[in-house]
């Protein structure tokens, strides 16, 4: 698959391949408004194989940028404005998340209870993977 430069938006990379579908639910307005590429399984030097996307004129804020790198912590993203990359990110992952995961736990209190706002501690496992546990009842989640 061809992927055309863009000359204004965002150019998502080395994501961890099959994992871009679960990216493009992070922009479900921005995939009905504008020009959208998606690759994946891409063959990549770096990696085995990779997922790309490029959404033409949007921005990404830190919290999307945040669930980037929950959902795939290898990713880059450039920041393309009139043709040229202005600024090249690879997010940090943040040790506590606030409200983005929700518990996997049926039993977990903050699926009964409504107010309260789930809080994860995040962290690097040995195998290399992300581990999310969760601050009310220490269940992780995938
Ligand atoms: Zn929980």
């Amino acid at each position: 698959m061809r992927i055309e430069r863009i000359h204004n938006g965002i150019v998502l990379d080395h994501i961890k391949a099959g994992v871009g579908i679960e990216i493009l639910k992070l922009f479900p307005t921005e995939i009905l408004r504008t020009k959208i590429d998606y690759a994946s399984y891409v063959e990549s030097p770096s990696m085995t194989t990779k997922d790309i996307i490029k959404i033409e004129n949007i921005d990404v804020n830190p919290e999307t940028l945040m669930k980037l790198a929950l959902l795939s912590p290898s990713i880059t993203i450039s920041i393309i404005r009139n043709g040229q990359v202005q600024e090249k990110i690879t997010p940090e992952i943040p040790p506590v998340v606030e409200g983005v995961i929700t518990c996997t736990n049926p039993k977990c209190v903050t699926l009964r209870e409504n107010y309260l706002i789930s809080r994860f501690r995040v962290a690097w496992s040995e195998a290399g993977k992300i581990r999310k546990q969760c601050a009310y009842c220490e269940h992780i989640t995938k």
